[in-house]
């Protein structure tokens, strides 16, 4: 007789088996030097401070600390190399440079993924499928660029190099911010010091590692890292000729005074806080997954992450109702785990931000939603959170949080969601999902936002520009639009 077979059971949750990458391969010195001249050197300042990782709270190395001097030291190696070799240098032979750089980040796309993770906090999914491909990506797409300026830029009797570039960057994607610094100022004809985040410094400097074993000329690229101390050096120092800064808005505020007047050029790409737009007809299940995508990717530290959800009255019910459902199956816990979808915030200082305004949302009357999964208890881990009962005036619907909290609130018309999604100090993204595309045509033209993604979010390509108006900054990255910064044109 047939043995009776167990009923399936539906209700019970059963979870995946654990698929961590492995970290073996990975090779990291117990301490960095400051990269100049294509050697790691000891700083003038002596001191040194650690970088950890986020998810386990552990050492993973020292690392030096500029101060004014050793940047001046940075800056002189780059100004040398400009006036020396690289501006000397026909365009065809740079190119060929920023290509080495490009395979070589290729095949090293392991271990870059696994040190991202490990220094930033982010999911190995994303910065193995994200940030490491489209970092080689942009040192591709520029390298086929330098030979043809004059091009690029039809019309223009001359296209010439500006000189010595200083570069700071954010620990939301260390490598790829890197690479859409260096890439173009490389391609343009330009040296480069650029300083690396405080918190992130590790793929920056194995990024120094590559572009010394791509023979770069010495002082090409000099990395130094410090903290926001060695940053305002940078930005100050007469040697440098055209600044180029992404992070906080606040900051950028603060190089901007600093830069007035001084004939420096600068691009500023600074924070956000992004409309996400659902329509009553657009395909629920896909536009939940474009919120999820949106919000929660890099545990929504992403400066267009969308953050504002706007949906209208119809569906509003039956979207939050699948957003929730959706929230319940988010995987949280070890970013080298191959199933995990949130990892671990990338400091105690930006997780404390996020439980301030978090607490600032729920004293205002917000209503706060968070699914009930369980958090590991060393490292820094927030939940997936989301508000309603919130207004136009809320705090956490103004203020970025850059965390994974979203704030949603309901419109009737096209109309009326336009002017709710401007009705905000940055304008840095944005998205749309609907199935008239006479819509997508009319809300995004009336976006005063940089990128609006229509029917998806967070897609990213060399070739496509990237910037914002009002206070999320000035000037645009990638693309054809990313390399005129660093070019004179006259
Ligand atoms: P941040 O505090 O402004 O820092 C950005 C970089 O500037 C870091 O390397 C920082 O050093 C350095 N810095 C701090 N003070 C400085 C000063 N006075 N002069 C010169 N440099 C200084 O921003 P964050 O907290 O790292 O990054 C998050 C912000 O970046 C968010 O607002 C986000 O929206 C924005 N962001 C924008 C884009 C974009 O493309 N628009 C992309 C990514 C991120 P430390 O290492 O000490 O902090
Ligand atoms: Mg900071």
């Amino acid at each position: 007789m047939a043995k009776k077979s167990k009923p399936l059971d539906f209700h019970s949750k059963w979870r995946y088996a654990p698929a961590p990458e492995s970290s073996d391969h990975v090779e990291l010195k117990t301490s960095y030097g400051l990269f100049i001249n294509n050697e790691f050197t000891e700083p003038l300042s002596g001191k040194y401070f650690e970088t950890i990782n986020p998810a386990r709270e552990t050492k993973l190395a020292d690392i030096a600390e500029a101060n004014q001097a050793d940047v001046d030291r940075a800056v002189k190696a780059a100004r040398k190399a400009y006036d020396d070799v690289w501006s000397k240098m026909p365009a065809s032979e740079r190119g060929k440079y920023i290509y080495r750089i490009a395979r070589i980040m290729q095949e090293r796309a392991r271990e870059l993924a696994v040190i991202e993770s490990m220094n930033g906090g982010k999911p190995i999914r994303e910065s193995r499928d994200v940030d490491v491909p489209l970092a080689a990506a942009h040192f591709f797409y520029y390298a086929g660029w330098a030979d043809k300026l004059e091009y690029a830029f039809p019309g223009k009797p001359e296209v010439r190099s500006i000189g010595v570039a200083g570069q700071i960057i954010p620990w939301n994607f260390p490598l790829l911010m890197a690479a859409w610094k260096i890439a173009p100022a490389l391609a343009a004809g330009n040296t480069v010091v650029l300083k690396p985040a405080e918190t992130t410094p590790l793929t920056a400097l194995k990024l120094a590692e590559i572009i010394r074993d791509a023979d770069l000329p010495p002082g090409v690229v000099n990395i130094v890292t410090g903290a926001g101390a060695t940053g305002a050096a940078i930005v100050n120092h007469p040697g440098v000729d055209k600044v180029a800064f992404t992070g906080s808005t606040e900051v950028g505020k603060i190089i901007q005074k600093a830069l007035a007047g001084t004939g420096k050029k600068y691009t500023l790409e600074l924070g956000g806080k992004a409309a996400n737009i659902i329509f009553a007809d657009a395909t629920i299940d896909q536009a939940v997954e474009g919120i999820v995508n949106g919000i929660f990717f890099n545990q929504g530290h992403v400066c267009c992450a969308g953050s504002r959800l706007f949906v209208q009255e119809p569906v509003a019910d039956l979207v939050i109702r699948k957003l929730k459902d959706r929230m319940e199956t988010l995987i949280i816990g070890d970013p080298l785990d191959k199933n995990t979808d949130i990892g671990a915030i990338n400091s105690k200082e930006q997780l404390g931000k996020i439980k301030r305004l978090v607490k600032i949302g729920i004293d205002e009357g917000g209503t706060c939603y968070q699914p009930s999964c369980s958090l590991p208890s060393k490292g820094f881990w927030y939940r997936p959170t989301l508000f309603t009962d919130v207004t136009q005036a809320s705090r956490i619907v103004q203020e970025e949080i850059f965390g994974p909290v979203l704030s949603i609130q309901t419109f009737r018309t096209v109309e009326e969601v336009i002017e709710k999604a401007n009705n905000i100090p940055y304008g840095l993204s944005g998205g749309v999902w609907t199935d008239k595309g006479s819509k997508i045509f009319k809300v995004s033209s009336k976006l005063r936002a940089g990128v609006v993604w229509a029917n998806t979010y967070n897609k990213f390509d060399p070739t496509s520009p990237f910037g914002g108006y009002k206070e999320s900054g000035m000037g645009r990255e990638g693309g054809l639009h990313g390399l005129s910064p660093y070019v004179n044109l006259n």
